[in-house]
């Protein structure tokens, strides 16, 4: 029914995240039609952001490829503290909530012993270095309130207890499953100020 080059743009759309087969085919005609203008426009910012976004090789952070990113490099950032957090995007979040001027440190998923996800797996040595390289005298570990996220926190903080630094935990100010890249910056700024030791 769809002509080729139609049919191969609805196709990709389908792999988008939360984007249905009837979706893609309504993103699709309208990207062709009423859309032209945002279409170039997209595809030109989706080039430069898949040729010029990396992350950082220190903190896992979003940055300019090839680049430490500007949380880690700023010299009035303290990096004796370290806020763990399972991806990109939650540490984007506690930065837009503007209370932590430490540095973040993303894991890239959690510990997941079904899904055969293991501390190697998930950033946990480079986390043990950098306490070390930088004198961290606290690690704040920010995973989600899942119960993944509660076997990572508390992983880390049983290999971290013999360094003697602080290990605590953001505060349940969010919901039970609640994701941190969704919280308002208010809920982060709560749940961080009432962090709690592990
Ligand atoms: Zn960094």
């Amino acid at each position: 029914m769809l002509p080729d080059a139609l049919k191969r743009l609805v196709h990709e759309l389908k792999k988008l995240p939360g984007v249905g087969p009837r979706g893609a085919e309504r993103i699709a005609l309208w990207l062709i039609t009423d859309g032209v203008g945002v279409s170039s426009a997209l595809s030109d910012a989706l080039s430069a952001a898949v040729e010029e976004v990396g992350f950082c090789p220190v903190c896992g952070t979003l940055t300019r490829k090839g680049e430490q990113c500007p949380m880690y490099t700023d010299p009035s950032r303290d990096k004796t503290r370290i806020c763990v957090v399972e991806g990109p995007l939650d540490a984007v979040a506690i930065e837009r909530s503007g209370v932590f001027d430490g540095t973040y440190h993303v894991l890239g998923g959690v510990l997941s012993p079904l899904e055969g996800v293991t501390p190697d797996d998930i950033r946990i040595p480079d986390l043990i270095k950098r306490v070390k390289d930088d004198s961290v005298v606290e690690v704040i570990i920010a995973t989600n309130p899942s119960a993944e996220g509660d076997v990572t926190a508390n992983y880390i903080a049983d290999e971290l207890r013999s360094y003697g630094i602080g290990v605590t935990r953001l505060a349940r100010g969010l919901p039970t499953g609640g994701l941190i890249d969704y919280a308002d910056s208010d809920t982060i700024e709560k749940a961080l100020e009432n962090r709690i030791k592990l």
